[in-house]
């Protein structure tokens, strides 16, 4: 061979290389502006080299470490759930570094309108759900730490704050767990107990009623000072 074709051929290559990276950069800064980060990660961190793993971030003087669960900002502000599962900082061809959170998604009420309307009545605001979702989202996109209680947790509270939640199922494969048929009833209509809606208790049995179901109002409520439901007292 001679030298001349040599050169030849390693220009043509070297410019093919270029030309492929110039695409990716290309690919890369299309995802960005879709904000698809999910395809930005993974034709990123196909090279090791590329990708930086971290365990905390320090973002707006708050530190959040992998597994804490946080309160992010969705559309038409509405606030969405998520637990912290990883912090990437990924780096690009042109010396761009990109960091990351990867989050799995809780679903909130909203989120889960498939469900017939009188089990949605017994979910509340403030429930979540944790999914099999995950996803890749901007830093900026974290408004805070979120409280994720159980519900025997949640129920003691006396004074709530913004970003208390608690969970009594999971809806992995959109598919709630336990069912709805085995959570903790309350009331003679024989429903989950919705956090969201006013209950009085009965000082006998001890179980808490909706004010609906017994006909009261929550003055009347109020002005009692002792309930005592209608099985008790029949
Ligand atoms: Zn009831
Ligand atoms: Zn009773």
């Amino acid at each position: 061979m001679s030298v001349s074709q040599e050169q030849k051929i390693s220009s043509t290559y070297t410019l093919k290389e270029d030309q492929i990276a110039l695409k990716k950069q290309c690919q890369i800064s299309n995802l960005l502006r879709r904000k698809d980060f999910k395809s930005v990660v993974k034709i990123l961190q196909t090279d090791q080299k590329s990708r930086t793993n971290y365990q905390k971030l320090k973002y707006q003087n708050q530190i959040y470490n992998v597994g804490q669960n946080l309160c992010i900002r969705g559309d038409n502000r509405s606030v969405y759930i998520a637990k912290l599962t990883k912090i990437v900082k990924l780096h690009d061809d042109e010396d761009n570094y990109l960091p990351f959170i990867k989050i799995q998604w809780y679903n909130r009420k909203t989120e889960l309108m498939g469900l017939p309307k009188d089990q949605l009545e017994c979910i509340s605001e403030n429930e979540v759900f944790k999914t099999n979702e995950f996803d890749y989202i901007e830093i900026e996109s974290i408004i805070g730490l979120a409280i994720i209680l159980s519900y025997e947790e949640y129920d003691k509270i006396e004074e709530l704050n913004d970003n208390v939640y608690f969970m009594r199922a999971t809806y992995i494969d959109e598919k709630l767990s336990p069912p709805f048929e085995q959570w903790k009833k309350v009331c003679m209509c024989r429903k989950p107990a919705n956090p969201d809606l006013k209950y009085i208790f009965c000082e006998i049995c001890q179980k808490w009623f909706h004010l609906k179901c017994v006909g009261l109002s929550q003055d009347q409520a109020i002005k009692l000072k002792k309930y005592i439901c209608l099985e008790c007292k029949n």
